[in-house]
């Protein structure tokens, strides 16, 4: 067989040394194709190609001088050596080959690429898909794993998916924590593979979205995975990492009663003395995630991480809804400096959404940081009751003597509480006399429930929820069956909440079309005072870019769930096109266009259509016109030049006009 002409240069290597018996093992065995490849190969992997110390010695300063000559271009060494926290970065040896620090157990290290079998697709996420896979570990023993290989475009890895790829590598092989997924190791291959400990049952967004009969997940497990969670991040802090990614679809379920933290593909070093990373340019992030100086600045610290684990523990008391659904991420950034928060889930204690509250505080330094939260969870969560007499009473949630309760809210001096029967799932009000708190010895339960803030209107029957409905005397438990559809499940295979922190759209026309919960969410329970005013979105603020839609390397999104096809809506938009297209038609060309142009809302696509008689091709124009315009100081002339330059990319337009303000 002939050497492959892409490793030659290993050829020629290998010859210089007299080591030229040695190019099929290295080629074939440790998978080296490039030089940067060597940074991976342990002695013990050239042991296990028969190469003798001395040999390994020869090669090792043949690739010294291969790198240090005047093209020496070590990409996977850049990435990863660049992103590394520098604490635990280890310092090898200058003859040694480097390779990936080996923990306790010897797992993480460069695997074979026969060594891992992939089976079934788990998902995918931005720039790669997920397999369940099979380890063989060279004693012969399988380990279930699973699999992440970097998407790989017709002309190779795109260069940001490559970075974050190799990021998240660089970012879990430094870990260990019970509850952060576990990096295995790394296959050269094509395409590079990421092997990860399983996390088998999925996603904890999945669980909390997955259907009936599925039972939905009980608030003491919930209570228990944000305490996880409070740890894991701690951890990462600890380490000068900041995770910028939390939400419930990178909370993978190892177990019934265990989570971990994952993807790492976001994670940067926390870096200078204030603690934060700020964003070089125009990035996806999650944008209904984001705390508001992420939103603004595209600063993160560990404290924007603490704002999204406030909206992660809003997602896992609201079934797995979407923050701000119907809301477009321009307008996001308004309302939370409008002072407008997410309301409190049904199911949340009034003591668990003021911590969450306080994860939202406006000012950074006002919300507390992991470690605190760790302690403040202990102290919000519920309490465990067992009931001792049956309960029957219409209205009431149904117990039996035995069951486990756990009370969401109940106060001393009230004699109706709320909770959930850990038998049948249901949640509702019930009286206090009919349980006993597991920690009062049998006692019937007359003393406070909540460490935290005391549940108001506890006292009146029927207002043990403050801000549900009067007149209702017991809470009904909530029907899985009528969730919303929940457009993150509509969106699968996407990374969903990818919406660039930088979007920023046309700005609103008027006609606020909150949908009722963000108008409710302006009433609840407000941040702390002293909020400074919101400085004006001026078209020369320093508003990094949204990388135009059709660059997306992941899958389209379908049409916003608040815009779904048929709606009134839509008639009337083909009412308001002078007739000029059937409905069909227009919903069509309106998809096509808000599928090309980031941010844009349904009503948006339809006006610029109506104003350009169809012409979906114009109307992407003018739309991408007016994205740069919102963006720049400059004139729309200007903005159309310069798309036009960038052959309409909006996103490299975007980093023109924001590198030159
Ligand atoms: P990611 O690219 O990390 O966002 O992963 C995409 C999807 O793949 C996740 O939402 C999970 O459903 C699935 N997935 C990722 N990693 C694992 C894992 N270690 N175990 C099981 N499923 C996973």
């Amino acid at each position: 067989m002939l050497p492959e002409a892409g490793s030659l240069w290993l050829l020629k290597l290998l010859r210089d040394i007299q080591l030229a018996q040695f190019y099929w093992p290295i080629l074939e065995e440790l998978n080296v194709t490039r030089p940067e490849h060597f940074d991976f190969v342990k002695p013990e992997d050239l042991d296990g190609i028969g190469m003798g110390r001395p040999a390994q010695r020869r090669l090792s300063e043949a690739l010294k001088r291969l790198r240090s000559g005047p093209k020496s271009k070590n990409w996977v060494y850049k990435i990863l050596g660049g992103f590394a926290p520098e604490h635990k970065e280890p310092t090898l040896p200058s003859d040694s080959p480097r390779h990936l620090p080996e923990p306790e157990g010897g797992l993480k290290c460069l695997i074979p690429e026969g060594a891992v079998c992939r089976g079934e697709l788990l998902g995918s996420g931005c720039f790669g898909v997920v397999h369940r896979g099979l380890w063989t570990l060279p004693s012969g023993k399988s380990v279930p794993v699973a699999v992440k290989s970097l998407r790989v475009g017709p002309e190779g890895p795109m260069g940001t998916e490559l970075g974050d790829f190799l990021r998240e590598v660089s970012v879990m092989m430094n870990l260990e924590h019970p509850h952060v997924l576990r990096l295995h190791g790394l296959v050269l291959g094509q395409p590079l593979q990421m092997v990860m400990e399983l996390a088998p049952l999925g996603s904890l967004h999945a669980r909390l979205t997955a259907p009936a009969p599925t039972p939905p997940l009980l608030v003491a497990l919930l209570c228990l995975f944000l305490r996880q969670l409070a740890g894991a991040m701690a951890y990462l802090g600890a380490r000068g990492l900041v995770h910028r990614d939390l939400a419930t679809r990178n909370l993978l379920l190892a177990s019934p009663r265990t989570i971990k933290v994952a993807d790492f593909g976001l994670v940067r070093p926390l870096g200078g003395a204030r603690g934060r990373y700020v964003m070089g340019g125009p990035r996806p992030i999650p944008y209904a995630w984001c705390a508001p100086e992420s939103l603004r600045h595209g600063a993160f610290s560990s404290a924007s991480d603490v704002w999204m684990f406030g909206v992660t523990l809003w997602e896992m008391f609201s079934g797995g809804e979407e923050p701000w659904a119907g809301v477009p991420p321009y307008l996001i950034l308004q309302r939370l400096e409008d002072r407008a928060r997410l309301p409190r889930p049904p199911l949340c204690s009034r003591a668990l959404y003021s911590l969450a509250l306080r994860c939202w505080a406006p000012h950074p330094a006002d919300r507390p940081s992991f470690s605190h939260l760790e302690g403040l969870l202990q102290e919000a969560g519920p309490s465990e009751a067992c009931c001792v007499r049956d309960v029957t009473e219409p209205g009431a949630l149904r117990m039996e003597t035995g069951d486990p309760i756990t009370v969401i809210e109940g106060s001393p001096d009230s004699t109706i509480w709320k909770g959930q029967n850990g038998r049948t799932f249901k949640v509702g009000s019930f009286p206090a006399s009919a349980v006993t708190l597991a920690d009062a010895g049998g006692l019937p339960a007359t003393r406070p429930v909540h460490r935290g803030t005391p549940a108001r209107g506890d006292q009146h029957p029927g207002s043990i929820d403050g801000d549900r409905k009067k007149a209702n005397l017991w809470d009904a438990p909530p029907a899985r069956g009528q969730r919303r559809n929940m457009p993150l499940e509509r969106m699968k295979g996407i990374s969903r909440s990818l919406e660039s922190v930088l979007s920023l759209g046309p700005r609103p026309t008027g006609g606020g079309s909150s949908p009722p919960e963000i108008r409710q969410a302006r009433a609840v329970p407000q941040g702390p005072p002293g909020l400074p005013p919101r400085p004006p979105l001026s078209s020369s603020s320093p508003q990094p870019s949204q990388p135009s839609r059709e660059r997306l390397p992941w899958p389209k999104r379908k049409p916003p769930h608040n815009h779904p096809m048929g709606m009134p809506g839509a008639r009337k938009a083909a009412a308001l096109s002078g007739g000029l297209l059937s409905d069909p038609e227009l919903q069509r060309k309106i998809m096509e266009v808000e599928l090309s142009v980031h941010g844009v809302t349904h009503q948006e696509c339809q006006t610029a259509l109506g104003a350009t008689g169809g012409d979906v091709v114009s109307a992407i124009r003018n739309l991408k016109v007016d994205q740069l315009f919102h963006l720049s100081s400059r004139s729309r002339a200007d903005c159309w030049r310069i798309l036009e330059h960038y052959q309409w990319d909006l996103s490299a337009a975007s980093r023109y006009v924001l590198a030159r303000p």
